[in-house]
């Protein structure tokens, strides 16, 4: 292997290593994450005023409840005036006929409205309990999401640095001139080093010159005329 070669794998692996830390960067900000850790505030918020309103209906249905015993009460009582045998006065007897109508007409209607809230308190418990599992089932995930984040955090971490020993390694072999003009293209362009397709610069899809090319298969570095970047002819071609 030339310089050439050397100062390829060396952009090579520089380049891995800047996408694995952009990835690392991606994976420990966890967006998904975040989104869902969001979602599970908003159900269980959600379950906490679906838990509230069934409370509340559950007062209103033991308030119909006793209202409906006091209702039965009073009715027995006028029963027991009506069919007592103490009235003889056809006009309290009337008068307690109809006071006894008007408060079965009452029952009914606390009947029905304690029908109604029953059936609202059945609703609002599915939907306590499909929150709920929903809370759960979301719960379970974000546990299993953050597991797996550890474990990629750690697998890129681990990367990076056998990828960091590499370049180092890399960086052994090229001369301390090539290095310098490598880096000073660096601060200049993205890709200091590009390849050959036929006599094409890959870097500013020029022609090169046919000097540039006998140059090029004789040194170890030259630069495209026009872009400025090292030309890599691999070695193996
Ligand atoms: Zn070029």
């Amino acid at each position: 292997m030339n310089q050439n070669d050397y100062l390829w794998k060396f952009q090579e692996i520089e380049k891995s290593v800047d996408k694995e830390e952009k990835m690392l960067r991606k994976v420990t900000k966890g967006k998904e994450i975040s989104q869902k850790i969001g979602e599970h505030k908003g159900l269980k918020s959600e379950f906490e005023t679906k838990k509230g309103e069934l409370k509340e209906k559950e007062n209103v249905l033991r308030k119909l409840e006793h209202e409906h015993s006091e209702i039965e009460y009073e009715i027995e009582k006028i029963k027991d005036q009506l069919y007592g045998g103490k009235i003889n006065d056809l006009k309290q007897l009337e008068s307690l006929m109809k006071k006894e109508e008007h408060k079965k007409e009452e029952l009914n209607e606390i009947d029905s409205k304690t029908l109604e809230m029953m059936e609202e308190i059945d609703a609002v418990k599915e939907e306590v309990k499909r929150i709920g599992l929903k809370g759960r089932a979301l719960g379970s995930t974000i546990k299993d999401m953050l597991e797996e984040r550890k474990i990629t955090i750690e697998k890129i971490e681990k990367d990076i640095i056998e990828k960091k020993t590499k370049k180092e390694e890399i960086l052994k072999k090229i001369t301390k001139k090539n290095i310098e003009i490598y880096m000073d293209i660096k601060s200049r362009k993205n890709n200091p080093v590009v390849v050959l397709k036929g006599d094409v610069c890959m870097g500013c899809h020029m022609d090169l010159p046919v000097m540039t090319l006998t140059k090029l298969k004789k040194q170890d570095i030259v630069v495209c005329n026009n872009c400025g970047r090292i030309l890599y002819l691999s070695s193996d071609e």
